[in-house]
């Protein structure tokens, strides 16, 4: 079973004997017409005479991955939330999708056990975790979500009972930002989306530039309730 969009857009489209970017293409405009990512696939399996039950994802699979990954090392999981926070604020064809974004701080706040710094990433093996975490979360949004040309407008209903939770949470701080509010990553206040700095809130913004690190925006990931990220065991 694939576990990313490209991997399941490659495999249809290799057994169909297409190109990748013309099923790309396809599942794009039948996404933006309100059709789920493994409906659209589907639908293109039986058109080419394809079994449509070949091709699926798992998402409870998808979430275990990134567990996995963002578990392996603390420093490693620091670099990869920081160029996460620093892309959702892109502007452009780097922008990392917010609903994709509040994703991972979904995952990263039922997170508790990362070890710390067993063993140093070279900078290649982290920005291909990276490159993974991106593709597993924007694949992750897709199946979770229901989607419209406005963006997320639901709940999907392949969604698992498991990850309903995440997918609630996505979907309300998606619908917050479309309304130009911003759920604050560290206080989880609701405020302003134009008055945010670095994700944050004034207050915590105010808070933290004393002492701006790379730790301390990362603490901050994932909401109030969690403290002391992956120190549970050592202090
Ligand atoms: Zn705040």
């Amino acid at each position: 079973m694939s576990l990313t969009a490209r991997e399941l857009l490659h495999k249809v489209a290799d057994d169909a004997g297409l190109t990748y970017q013309t099923v790309a293409r396809r599942i794009n405009r039948m996404m933006r017409k309100g059709s789920g990512l493994i409906e659209s696939v589907q639908k293109i399996a039986v058109e080419q005479n394809l079994k449509p039950d070949r091709y699926r994802i798992d998402p409870v699979k998808i979430v275990s991955e990134t567990e996995k990954i963002l578990r392996e090392d603390y420093t490693q999981t620091l670099m990869i939330s920081a160029v996460l926070g620093q892309m959702v604020e892109a502007r452009g064809k780097e922008r990392f999708p917010s609903p994709a974004f509040f994703a991972f701080t979904e995952i990263l706040s039922r997170i508790t056990d990362a070890r710390r710094d067993t063993k140093s990433e070279t900078s290649i093996e982290i920005e291909d975790s990276t490159t993974r975490i991106i593709e597993l979360m924007t694949t992750l949004v897709s199946v979770l979500c229901e989607w419209s040309e406005q963006g997320v407008v639901g709940i999907s209903h392949d969604c698992p009972d498991s990850l309903r939770d995440i997918a609630r949470a996505i979907f309300r701080k998606t619908k917050l930002l479309q309304g130009g509010l911003w759920t604050c990553i560290s206080c989880g206040n609701i405020v302003d989306a134009k008055e945010t700095r670095a994700l944050m809130c004034h207050e915590c913004d105010t808070q933290l530039s004393g002492s701006r690190s790379i730790e301390d925006r990362f603490e901050s990931l994932g909401g109030r309730v969690r403290k002391g990220y992956g120190r549970s065991s050592e202090e």
